[in-house]
This record gives structure tokens, C-alpha cells and sequence, in this order.
């Protein structure tokens, strides 16, 4: 038996690859495997605009795949009854598969781990493939997690980075494994008009482009709205078609505040997975209860659809709701104020507003997504939990000659820079003639609802 087994998850990619570095090591065959995860799907994680760029990211690993002389083996099933056919198929003495944090990666690695122990082979789980520092690799004195982001950075900047990888330069697959066909991207219905393309060369070009022309002014920028001077990485961090501790390298060779800017973005997501890690049932119950009694989704029905479709009335938010339903994908800015409008100005339990970004956004992602919802939300790890983000001054200070606005709300796109913030203030003909609806709540109101429920004042 010298047959190895990679089983891809969220590590779509050939460059800094831990597990198919060591499946291959000393001239073994490798089957690279990916298993179309029945259980997956039947979680709900299966929105349109993920599966297309999932099809992108496995139709270029194939390819890459394919110029190393080896090819993707693709199955749909159970996960670990769809490893335990190709190993016995292969007779593979060993399976390497990358760690991930979330309670059902958990049970998956486990399941695995007794299957092919029972009939005497391996798993190999590897740490930093999905993360830059392990889950566990720092820790606070007394707990397994920090709860607390500045101290983990700390704890995190000084931890050593192991080497980044470069890409097998030959992978040599068993003759006869069968594979099904590729999924495709124009297979995938329901995808947003505007969703990106995905892959590990995609992924790299990315890169390489941000490196040399976005990151520098990234610290002054990142929250500029319409600037658009983020990096747009996240689905590629997501779904591994870019290695985050080679994210992290190359951004501090690049060096300067810029760089460090965006290499403490990359921390926070390794922050919530570290979290997830140690609190899984944080993906659906507060991490911090509040003790919220959220309005019933009955009684915010109207509220919740106008956030959904963005007609609450405050451009900002229905800007950033329009960029999320046609990109699948929202500007940070944008994340943060239409949660905290979500969950505070509203009082809608932020599971509402987490499961509609889960069924859009191409980067949507157990750790980052829920616990990002829960910080905005005050039942996470923020340490100021009762701040409420006004859309108003968030609006002027981000955004502040309206041109986000009138990019994604084409019905304020004639309004100066006096109404565009605050149509509601035209009169007479002038709002007459903006078919824009008036705000569904007013900010004060919300305000004093959320600082009740609270119990502030
Ligand atoms: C309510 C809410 C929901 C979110 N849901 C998700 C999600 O499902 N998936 C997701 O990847 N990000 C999520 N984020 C975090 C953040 O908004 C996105 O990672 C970011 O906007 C992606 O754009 P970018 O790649 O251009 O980021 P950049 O600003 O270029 O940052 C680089 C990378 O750092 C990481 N990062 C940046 N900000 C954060 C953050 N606050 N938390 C964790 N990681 C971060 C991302 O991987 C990102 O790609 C959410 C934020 C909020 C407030």
C-alpha cells in the first residue's frame, strides 16, 4: 500500500497545501479527492452563489491538477462513506485532510477518524491550512480561547509562522479511480448577476494585484464605500483557493501601516475560529447572553422584508442590502451598519439577519458570519456591546458625497449630497418626484426600544 488519500474541504488550492505536501512525500500515489457533501446541503449551506464559485474553484484545481499529470476525483455522498469506497477502491493506507473548526467539521473529522481506524488506516488532520494560527496555538492564562480580540492580536502577531509551501510539481494519481463529472457554474441557478470568479489562479492573481496596488493605502481606505479598496479576498480565503498563512507572509514582505492593517483583518478571522473552535454552539446561541426577548418575527415581518430588499428608507443600508443581493457580497462598512440596524435600530434577532447573508454572500462562513453577527449584534465578543451605529452619520462619514448611495439605489441617483443621505427631508414636489419610501422606523424610536430591552438608559 502506497496510496495517500487528500481529502479537500475549504483548502481548494495546490500552493501551501500541508496535506497534499505530505500524501505525496517520498513518491506515493495520490488520490485528491473531493466529496460533494450531502450533509452540507442538508444543513442549508448550499446557496446558489457558493456553488457556483465552488464549481470555478474545483474546475481549476482539476486543472491544475491536470498539469502535474494527476486529476480531481470528484463523488457527492457522505462524506465518510465516500472516503471509505475511495480507500478501499485504492487499497490508500492513509487519508490527510486539513482541521476546521466548526461542531460539524468536528463530528466529520471524528467519524472519519473511527471508520478508517476501525478497518486499520489513517487520517493525517493538519492545522494551518485554513488558518494562519491554530485554533488553540495561543491562549490566555486560565481559558482555551481569548474572548477578546487586542490581546489575542498580540498573542497571535508574536506566534512563529511556519514555511509557505510551493505547489507539487507532479502529482501521480491510481489508474481507474472513477470521478463524476465536474460540477459547472452555468449549471447553478440563482446566482447574483454580479458574483465573482473563483479558483486558486483567480485567487493568486488577486493577490498579487493587491500587493502591488491596493494594499499600501489599505489603512487609510478600508472603510471608504465607495472606494471599493478592500481586497476582495474573502471568498478565496473561504473556500482555500488562497492559503491565509501565505496571505499573512506575503503581506508583511510587502511591510508599511497598509499591510498591517490588512494582516490584522486576517487575525480577526482566525480570532472567530478560534472562538467557534472552543464555544461551537456560538454558531446559533449567544456567545454572551443578553438576555434579549427579540421582537417575534411575526411582528417584524414588514421590517424584516424591507431590510431583506433593501426599502428601509435609509439609503446607506438599502445601498449596502441592493450590493449584497447582486454581488453576493457586502462591503465591511456596509456589514456593520446594516447588522447593528438589523438587530438594535430594529431589535431583530441577529439569526434573522445572519441566515439571509448566509443564503447570498459568496464568502458566507460559519465562524466569520455568525460571530461577526453576534459582535454586531452586542451578544458577542465586542466589548462595547449597546453601541448602535446611526445610518445617518455612518452615511455621511463613509460614503459622504452619496456616490455608494447612488450606485446600488438608483432611484436617489439625481439627489445632491443635501437630500441624498436623508431624502425624506425634500418637500413638496421635490419628494414627490424620488419614488423612494419614507424610513420604516425612526432612528430615535429604535434607539429608545433598544436601550429598554437592554434595560439602560
Ligand atoms: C455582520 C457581518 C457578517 C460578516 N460575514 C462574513 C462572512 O460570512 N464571511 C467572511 O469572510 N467575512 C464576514 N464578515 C467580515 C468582513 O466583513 C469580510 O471578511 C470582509 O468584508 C471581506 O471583504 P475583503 O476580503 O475585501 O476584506 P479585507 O478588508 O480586504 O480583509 C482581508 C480579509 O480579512 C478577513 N476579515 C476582514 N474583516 C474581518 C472580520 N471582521 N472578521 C473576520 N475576518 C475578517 C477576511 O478574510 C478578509 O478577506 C462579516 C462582517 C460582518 C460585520
Amino acid at each position: 500500500m502506497n496510496v495517500s488519500v487528500v481529502l479537500f474541504t475549504a483548502d481548494l488550492r495546490l500552493h501551501d497545501h500541508p496535506p497534499l505536501r505530505a500524501a505525496a512525500g517520498g513518491g506515493r500515489q495520490v488520490v485528491p479527492l473531493f466529496v460533494r457533501d450531502r450533509g452540507v446541503a442538508d444543513a442549508g449551506f448550499g446557496c446558489a452563489n457558493r456553488l457556483a464559485f465552488l464549481a470555478d474553484c474545483l474546475a481549476d484545481l482539476d486543472a491544475g491538477l491536470r498539469e502535474r499529470g494527476g486529476r480531481l476525483v470528484v463523488r457527492s455522498g457522505d462524506v465518510v462513506d465516500e472516503v471509505a469506497k475511495v480507500v478501499a477502491e485504492t487499497d490508500a493506507d492513509e487519508v490527510h485532510m486539513a482541521a476546521d473548526v466548526s461542531a460539524y467539521a468536528h463530528r466529520r473529522e471524528e467519524r472519519l477518524r473511527a471508520a478508517l481506524e476501525a478497518d486499520g488506516r489513517r487520517l493525517h488532520v493538519h492545522d494551518t491550512v485554513t488558518t494562519a494560527v491554530a485554533p488553540g496555538a495561543v491562549t490566555p492564562a486560565g481559558s482555551d480561547h481569548f474572548a477578546v480580540f487586542t490581546p489575542y492580536f498580540r498573542h497571535w502577531d508574536r506566534h512563529p509562522s511556519r514555511d509557505v509551501l510551493g505547489a507539487p510539481r507532479a502529482v501521480r494519481v491510481p489508474d481507474g479511480v472513477g470521478s463524476e463529472p465536474l460540477p459547472a457554474r452555468e449549471d447553478v441557478s440563482g446566482t447574483s448577476p454580479g458574483l465573482a470568479a473563483g479558483g486558486e489562479r483567480e485567487a493568486r492573481k488577486r493577490l498579487t494585484a493587491w500587493l502591488r496596488d491596493g494594499i499600501g493605502a489599505y489603512e487609510d481606505r478600508h472603510d471608504d464605500l465607495p472606494g471599493d479598496a478592500t481586497s476582495r479576498l474573502s471568498p478565496h480565503l473561504h473556500f482555500g483557493t488562497l492559503s491565509p498563512v501565505e496571505a499573512v507572509h506575503r503581506a508583511r514582505e510587502a511591510g508599511g501601516p497598509g499591510a498591517e492593517a490588512f494582516v490584522r483583518q486576517l487575525a480577526w478571522r482566525d480570532f472567530h475560529r478560534q472562538v467557534l473552535a472552543a464555544r461551537p454552539a456560538s454558531s446559533a446561541a449567544d456567545y454572551r447572553t443578553r438576555h434579549d426577548r427579540w421582537r417575534s418575527e411575526r411582528d417584524a415581518r414588514d421590517d424584516i422584508e424591507a431590510w431583506r430588499e433593501g426599502r428601509t428608507g435609509y439609503p446607506v443600508v438599502d445601498a449596502a442590502m441592493r450590493q449584497l443581493r447582486h454581488e453576493g457580497w457586502m462591503h465591511n462598512r456596509g456589514r456593520l451598519l446594516v447588522a447593528s440596524f438589523l438587530t438594535k435600530t430594529l431589535y431583530v434577532d441577529w439569526r434573522v439577519g445572519a441566515r439571509h447573508f448566509l443564503d447570498l454572500l459568496v464568502d458566507g462562513d460559519v465562524a466569520n458570519n455568525q460571530l461577526n453577527w453576534q459582535w454586531t449584534a452586542g451578544t458577542g465578543t465586542d466589548t462595547r456591546p449597546n453601541r448602535v451605529l446611526n445610518p445617518v452619520l455612518q452615511s455621511r462619514r463613509y460614503d459622504p458625497d452619496g456616490t455608494y448611495i447612488r450606485r446600488w439605489v438608483p432611484e436617489l441617483a439625481g439627489l445632491d449630497r443635501a437630500f441624498v443621505h436623508e431624502p425624506w427631508k425634500l418637500r413638496g414636489l421635490d419628494r414627490a418626484a424620488v419614488d423612494y419610501p419614507d424610513p420604516i422606523v425612526d432612528l430615535a424610536e429604535g434607539l429608545e426600544r433598544f436601550k429598554r430591552a437592554r434595560d439602560r438608559d
